[in-house]
């Protein structure tokens, strides 16, 4: 095998990829295009299941430092509708399968599970071709460049790596999130406060083109998503640089719905963020190309199915494990990676599914339904 094996991005996929790797005693060399591990702030929680992100933390031999990052009691999960009725409402009561950390903690342990100068900050890829015979080149955005006999594209949505195995390109899902944030919520916000509760809260209107979902982070914080199902030039004529005239416009959409709701929108304490979700199409493949392939959401970017972070771990720990299984057949190791990658990413998710069969003017109630037979059969 060619080692250190070359890793594009340092997300959760690319550092799990890392991590394994070392765990086998297989060096790799991450390029990541920030310029520090804390230039960008990592977003909100991550739900970690029990059949894809634990199982990669498993094998990453962090299980009990990431024991340390959960953030109990928020497996908590409501459902209101837009009057502010809690329609279906779960505790955390400790044994869920999808314990709930930060991004920003998730990242941290990756890194510190590394050898120091694992990760080359400030590395943009702007591009990379093949040399022949399973080699390729890297270019950064410096001018500089690295020729590779191994190479992992973990650079997510927009990954510079991708058009070496395909032309598959992110297409916009048609949804796009806002996303706000209320600190302090309890005394500054006690309505909305209890309103989210616990842990993870979903109100849903008659319409099913708009949604609010909400957070509680840790200590006193509210993060929030709020859904709309809205073309990008409808977004592109609101002013996001005017964040008070920006929530207005937004909140505008969910006129009728309880205070304590809207609140999530107008009362941010950050300027409203416009996060829309692109795919790629589902189940796509490539051809197997020698020396290069991808993991995460550069392989298989979806719209936020509550999987991706999850699915991205697993790419990585997967084929860390593979390329140790086969030391002297890498293209074996990347075959065996990708046949199971492919099959995983191709099957839909129940989630995703759910939400796409619920019509009519009372969503949400269909949706607690669906909650409560879940819960009785779980
Ligand atoms: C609003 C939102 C909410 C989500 N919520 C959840 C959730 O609750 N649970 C869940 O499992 N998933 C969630 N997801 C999906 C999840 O964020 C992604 O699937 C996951 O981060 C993919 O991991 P990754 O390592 O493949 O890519 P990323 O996390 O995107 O990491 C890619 C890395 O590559 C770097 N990079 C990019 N381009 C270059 C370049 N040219 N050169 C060098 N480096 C580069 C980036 O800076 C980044 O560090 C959510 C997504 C969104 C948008």
């Amino acid at each position: 095998m060619h080692v250190p094996v070359t890793i594009i991005g340092a997300g959760v996929g690319g550092l799990t990829l890392a991590r394994v790797l070392w765990v086998h005693g297989i060096p790799s060399v991450v390029y990541e295009a920030e310029p520090s591990p804390t230039a960008r702030a990592q977003g909100g929680m991550l739900d970690i299941h029990d059949y894809n992100g634990q199982l990669a933390i498993e094998a990453a031999g962090l299980a009990d430092e990431f024991r340390g990052l959960v953030l109990h009691g928020r497996q908590a999960f409501r459902v209101l509708d837009r009057d502010g009725n809690v329609l279906f409402d779960k505790a955390d009561d400790g044994t869920g399968g999808r314990p709930e950390a930060l991004r920003a903690d998730l990242r941290r342990m990756l890194l510190d599970s590394l050898p120091s100068g694992t990760v080359h900050w400030g590395h943009k890829v702007t591009g990379a071709r093949a040399l022949g015979g399973g080699r390729h080149e890297v270019s950064f955005a410096d001018g500089s460049t690295v020729a590779t006999g191994l190479l992992v594209g973990a650079d997510g949505a927009w990954s510079r790596i991708r058009p070496l195995l395909t032309d598959a390109a992110p297409e916009y899902v048609g949804t796009s999130f806002v996303e706000t944030y209320l600190y302090d919520a309890a005394t500054r916000h006690p309505a909305t406060a209890r309103a989210v509760g616990g842990g993870s809260m979903v109100a849903n209107g008659p319409a099913p083109d708009v949604a609010i979902n909400a957070h509680r982070e840790n200590g006193d914080t509210l993060h929030a998503y709020i859904q709309l199902t809205r073309p990008l030039d409808w977004f592109a004529a609101i002013d996001f640089t005017d964040p008070a005239a920006a929530a207005t416009r937004i909140a505008a959409e969910f006129d009728g719905w309880a205070p304590e709701l809207t609140a999530l929108i107008t009362d941010s304490d950050t300027a409203p963020v416009l996060r829309p979700h692109h795919t790629l199409p589902i189940g796509h493949k490539w051809e197997r190309q020698p020396g290069v392939t991808l993991v995460g959401d550069a392989a298989h970017l979806t719209a936020p199915n509550g999987e991706g972070a999850n699915l991205a771990m697993l790419d990585g720990a997967e084929l860390a494990q593979a390329l140790a299984a086969h030391p002297d057949d890498t293209e074996a190791a990347l075959a065996e990676y990708e046949q199971a990658m492919f099959t995983r990413s191709a099957a839909p998710f129940d989630e995703a599914l759910v939400m796409e069969s619920l019509f009519g003017d009372d969503i949400p109630e269909q949706l607690a339904e669906l909650f409560k037979d879940h819960d009785q059969t779980a």
